[in-house]
């Protein structure tokens, strides 16, 4: 029986992993590999790195500090949690696990568009995803906005605050509601929808229908994100409409012991949450175990 199982193997659960050993608690992360963190190509917000980092450079020293207190971390993708007794069931095809106390960390995947050249447009920036994450270094630059009209709308006028050459790119023929209208208002230019984006190797080009070529120095893609909280809900776990998990203020779900942390949590999806997110479930775990006294040396 372990103290605390921890799935995802991200910033949170990494963090969380190392508040636990540190405090002398077993953990295993049981991780399937596929961080969020690991497309940011450099992160200019991510506290204590004035110089920026990459994501895997981040995830790399998340996983070296875990690693340094003994954090056990197995290649694993989890597909049932069982509730039960005093603790919990975790499987991963044939293999399984016990524990007392478990944390999900298992993040979202961001939708995109289903081209090769997504994975070097966003290594370049030419493509983000992520305006609160990196709108900064956008400052002055041609910018687009590619999604659904009823989605870029507010977006758009966000970003109108760091440039004032911001295009909507609807990937429909909407206005954009209320949101388009006060976008267009304070200059945002909106292209006819349903046009192709691209990319040259060096920039985002988006071309609206029978008309030529528009490039940009950078294009956010707002296509959403799909939940990993199907385990949860099988479990039992409260989702929000948007397939979030829905936690207390210690992070715990309504299943008492289960913990949520990091993007799958409802709020703002950004590395800082969810090391904090982290620290907090930790901690609360730790205090709910049962006290072992430590053994003289
Ligand atoms: C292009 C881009 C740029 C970004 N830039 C920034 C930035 O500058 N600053 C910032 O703060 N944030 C940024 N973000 C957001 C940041 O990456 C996320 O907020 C962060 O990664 C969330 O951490 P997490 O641990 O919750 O989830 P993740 O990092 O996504 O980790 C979840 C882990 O759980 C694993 N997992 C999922 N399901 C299972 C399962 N069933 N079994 C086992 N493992 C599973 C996944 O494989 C993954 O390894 C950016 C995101 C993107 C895409």
């Amino acid at each position: 029986m372990i103290d605390v199982i921890i799935v995802g193997g991200g910033p949170a659960g990494l963090t969380a992993a190392s508040y636990l050993r540190r405090f002398h608690r077993s953990c295993v992360v049981l991780d399937a590999g596929h961080s969020r963190a690991r497309w940011i190509p450099e992160s200019n917000n991510c506290p204590g790195f004035p110089q920026g980092v990459s994501g895997e450079a981040l995830l790399r020293r998340l996983r070296d500090q875990a690693a340094a207190v003994d954090v056990a971390i197995e290649q694993a993708t989890v597909d049932r949690i069982v509730h039960g007794g005093d603790g919990f069931e975790v499987l991963a095809g044939e293999r399984r696990w016990q524990a007392r106390r478990l944390i999900l960390a298992t993040g979202v995947t961001d939708r995109l568009p289903d081209d090769a050249w997504v994975e070097p447009a966003v290594a370049s920036g030419a493509l983000r995803l992520c305006s609160i994450c990196d709108a900064y270094e956008a400052s002055d630059l041609a910018i687009g906005v590619y999604g659904p009209s009823a989605a870029i709308g507010a977006h758009a006028l966000f970003l109108r605050a760091y440039s004032s050459a911001v295009h909507a790119l609807p990937t429909d023929d909407g206005d954009g509601g209320a949101a388009g209208e006060e976008a267009r208002t304070v200059g945002v230019e909106w292209l006819p929808g349903g046009g192709r984006l691209a990319f040259d190797g060096r920039r985002c080009t988006y071309s609206p229908p029978g008309q030529a070529a528009v490039g940009f120095d950078t294009v956010y893609a707002y296509l959403g994100c799909d939940t990993s909280a199907a385990i949860a809900a099988a479990a039992g776990v409260e989702l929000t409409e948007d397939g979030e998990i829905i936690v207390d203020a210690d992070q715990q779900t309504r299943l008492p012991g289960l913990y949520a942390i990091g993007d799958i949590v409802s709020g703002l999806n950004q590395i800082s949450v969810a090391v904090g997110y982290a620290a907090i479930a930790a901690t609360h775990a730790h205090n709910a175990l049962p006290f072992v006294a430590r053994a003289p040396v």
